[in-house]
């Protein structure tokens, strides 16, 4: 049996197949094998996309360790950035105007691989399902994960599963509105916490202030090199963080929050206005335990999400 995982993300596409060797001693473990990413496409999406899986398919069957010529796609795991439609399968992300009407991604994987099963949900719901099984969320019944990157999205655990809520896109954390800012948000609202704290928008504040970088790790280490205007984008972006993690964890109950992400990795200029902003905003008693920390999964945690849905 051969596992096909696809992530159709904010600022890239990545597939990998999981290798025969996939599952460690203790059970838990997932080895993803050939990963293979592009940048999302401008035009002729679905054909990037296509020759992506047909790459990863014919790199599988060139090695022993997934089974060589005898692999074959008999299961697909696809996490797509939302919103999405689980009853059609398809998906219309915010970055994508091509696929704005909503793309069956289902059908269409499921033509190029005939006889397969495909699984299909929310990236935030398969990036739960990777922290569930080999990350932070291992054993925790009420929990979220988050990812905090050129976009913010996230996932719920309830009960120990992932919940993918009436149309699948439960856990659409990025649109938590956050007080303070009237930024306009991709959604076509204001105030949502990825308007104000992604690593898109917080380089876009800083320039506006007249930084000079380009991408949200430029900023992460102007950050830590003291450069005021960065401290102070990130200390913006950690407070409407912490504030989008009470709500949340107030609403849903919940005892820990694993946030992941390339943007998450900017280190205290970040995490100590996040840190503090929570325990400014979560002080009902049935919080007082709240553990917000980051995500151990360094590489490809939707990734793993989207093989874990398809296993
Ligand atoms: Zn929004």
């Amino acid at each position: 049996m051969g596992v096909l995982a696809l992530d159709i993300g904010a600022s890239k596409f990545a597939a990998a197949v999981v290798g025969a060797d996939a599952v460690r001693a203790d059970g838990i473990g997932m080895q993803l094998r050939h990963i293979t990413r592009i940048d999302v496409p401008a035009g002729e999406v679905w054909a990037a996309c296509r020759s992506l899986l047909t790459r990863v398919v014919e790199l599988a069957g060139s090695d022993d360790a997934c089974g060589g010529a005898g692999f074959e796609v008999t299961a697909v795991g696809i996490a797509a950035a939302g919103p999405v439609d689980r009853d059609s399968g398809s998906t219309a992300p915010l970055n994508i105007p091509e696929w704005s009407a909503g793309f069956p991604v289902v059908d269409a994987v499921g033509e190029l691989f005939p006889g397969a099963e495909i699984h299909f949900a929310i990236d935030g719901a398969a990036l739960a399902a990777a922290e569930l099984r080999v990350g932070g969320l291992r054993g925790v019944r009420q929990g979220l994960a988050m990812t905090v990157s050129s976009g913010i999205g996230g996932g719920i655990v309830s009960e120990g599963r992932v919940l993918l809520g009436r149309t699948g896109n439960a856990g659409h954390v990025g649109h938590i509105v956050v007080p303070g800012w009237d930024v306009p948000c991709a959604c076509g609202g204001t105030g949502c916490v990825e308007a104000v704290a992604s690593g898109m928008s917080s380089v876009r504040w800083a320039r506006e202030q007249g930084w000079a970088g380009a991408t949200g790790a430029e900023l992460a280490r102007a950050a830590n090199s003291g450069d005021r205007t960065a401290l102070a984008a990130l200390a913006r972006a950690g407070t409407a963080l912490g504030q989008a993690v009470s709500a949340a964890a107030a609403t849903l109950d919940i005892d820990r929050v694993v946030i992941g992400g390339g943007f998450a990795e900017s280190g205290a200029p970040l995490w100590d206005p996040l840190l503090a902003a929570v325990h400014r905003h979560a002080r009902l008693g049935f919080l007082r335990d709240l553990q917000v920390e980051k995500s151990s999964i360094t590489e490809g945690a939707t990734l793993v999400g989207a093989a874990a849905l398809a296993r």
